[in-house]
């Protein structure tokens, strides 16, 4: 079978991708190896029949980023809008009511208003405010969609600007945990990407959780005309005598196109592809990696108690992002109570969630047994930080699950669970085999908004050879 394009992976980047292809009439096939679509965040459902059956969980979402209110122009969301030809109530989306960076003695609010981070800031750090606006001035007019920029540390440039050592560590823990693929730093365009998405514009959370996003991008697809196959996992990337990518094959089938894009990751990518020169390129996998524990409760945790959306703990004045030496690591963490956004459709059942950054190698190494018994301290660590941040809550736990980093390499097939791709990323999306091109998370923008903008762009650059039209 011959196609204009093939896409693999049927998560929020290669759903977009698809779309915005299908749109322009090429003839395009998004290859999916699991079941469902969503990858790195999915969905799926837990049962027990002492609770009264079945709950819905979400893989991957705590927010929505790059909030903005209906009618809003020129920002990410606006754009991912526009090009996908979605309607912004689709997304049903429920803002968050404030998040906080906890660390001993000190936090720092913000919420959909930068304004409130930057009370906040006058407030807690009032002798470090000129600087601090020096950086929002920076981050305002710096253009992180250059697609040339290199690597440059963020942590070297704000300590440049911001002389307190307690206040970057501080501003940067939400950002580094929500989108840096390097341990204890991040890549300066990054670190302004997820600035402006998190603080200038704030979180929300579409009602019904992450399939109220999957089932529209699939839907849209559908509609565009773009072929999905399911359980189609791609096996070999088919290059020619002259570096020219052809197809791919799926076992013993063969599909054939001049344009792959792939959002299976880079080093995955490679490893997909044996004629690849990986003497040219051959990209690290990516050290960071997390486990979540999902908790439904017999009541929400009262507002009174905890009313934040989102909690990125720290137990210390320096926050340390990095793979956890042992298995998982309790010296930081981020909390998130759905039922703290605005939802309009409610049960009487609370949720929290609790992720830790984890060590995929050490969880590799269990046995069946003693990797179900860690995951009990993980769920019993979890548990103990939900109360310390909600003192007094004393709700029962109804159903419960934790994944692990071998969770997520089992699901989506990325090399050691990696959650933000390897380090070598490709911004322009290119490789050095010609026709083959990298698109999500390895191409540099991440999260769901990032990866969706991601799948829209690399389309555009690549795929339609005008760029489409706005
Ligand atoms: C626990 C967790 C929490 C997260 N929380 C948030 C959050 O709150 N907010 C947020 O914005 N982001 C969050 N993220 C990050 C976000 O989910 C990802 O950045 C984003 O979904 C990446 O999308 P992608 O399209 O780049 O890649 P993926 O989602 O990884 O998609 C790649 C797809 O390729 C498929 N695939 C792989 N190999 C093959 C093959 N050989 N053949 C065919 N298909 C293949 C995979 O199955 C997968 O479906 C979270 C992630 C995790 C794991």
């Amino acid at each position: 079978m011959n196609y204009d394009v093939i896409v693999i992976g049927a998560g929020m980047s290669g759903l977009a991708a698809g779309i915005r292809l299908a749109m322009f009439n090429k003839k395009v096939v998004i290859l999916e190896k699991h079941s469902i679509s969503g990858g790195l965040n999915s969905y799926y459902q837990r049962k027990n029949s002492d609770a009264g059956g079945i709950r819905q969980f979400d893989v991957g979402l705590h927010a929505l980023t790059n909030f903005i209110k209906k009618g809003e122009k020129a920002k990410p969301f606006s754009k991912l809008l526009k090009q996908l030809r979605l309607s912004y109530d689709d997304f049903k989306l429920c803002p968050q009511t404030y998040s906080k960076i906890v660390f001993p003695n000190i936090e720092l609010k913000f919420s959909n208003d930068f304004e409130l981070l930057l009370n906040e800031v006058h407030e807690k750090f009032p002798g470090d405010m000129d600087q601090f606006n020096k950086l929002v001035d920076v981050v305002r007019t710096f253009n992180e969609l250059d697609l040339n920029l290199g690597y440059e540390s963020s942590r070297a440039r704000i300590s440049a600007m911001i002389k307190n050592p307690l206040l970057v560590e501080m501003l940067l823990c939400p950002l580094l945990i929500y989108g840096s693929a390097w341990e204890e730093d991040m890549d300066f365009a990054q670190f302004v990407i997820m600035f402006k998405s998190l603080y200038f514009e704030g979180f929300s959370r579409p009602e019904g959780g992450v399939r109220t996003i999957v089932n529209l991008l699939l839907e849209k697809a559908k509609v565009a005309g773009c072929e999905i196959r399911f359980r189609a996992g791609v096996s070999e990337i088919m290059v020619n005598d002259s570096g020219k990518v052809v197809g791919v094959k799926l076992g013993e089938e063969e599909l054939m196109a001049p344009i792959i894009l792939s959002s299976a990751g880079y080093p995955e990518t490679v490893k997909m592809t044996p004629r690849f020169p990986t003497q040219i390129l051959n990209p690290k996998i990516g050290p960071m990696t997390f486990m979540e524990s999902i908790f439904i409760f017999d009541k929400k945790i009262p507002s009174q108690i905890n009313d934040s959306t989102i909690t990125f703990y720290n137990d210390s004045s320096k926050y340390s992002y990095q793979a956890a030496k042992n298995f998982f690591d309790t010296s930081s963490a981020v909390v998130c109570l759905p039922d703290n956004y605005e939802i309009t459709k409610t049960s009487g059942e609370g949720v929290a969630r609790v992720t830790f950054m984890s060590n995929f190698d050490q969880w590799r190494s269990l046995a069946k047994d003693e990797y179900n018994e860690k995951k009990e301290i993980v769920a019993e660590e979890s548990l103990k930080l939900i109360k310390k941040l909600s003192p007094g809550f004393d709700g029962k736990v109804l159903f419960k699950d934790v994944f692990s980093p071998t969770t997520i390499e089992r699901y989506t097939w990325h090399h050691k669970g990696t959650v933000y791709g390897s380090t070598d990323k490709t911004r322009d999306g290119k490789t050095p085999v010609a026709g083959l091109y990298i698109i999500g998370t390895d191409q540099g923008f991440l999260g769901i908004i990032g990866s969706i903008l991601s799948g829209i762009s690399m389309a555009n650059l690549h795929g339609l050879m005008n760029g489409g039209e706005a």
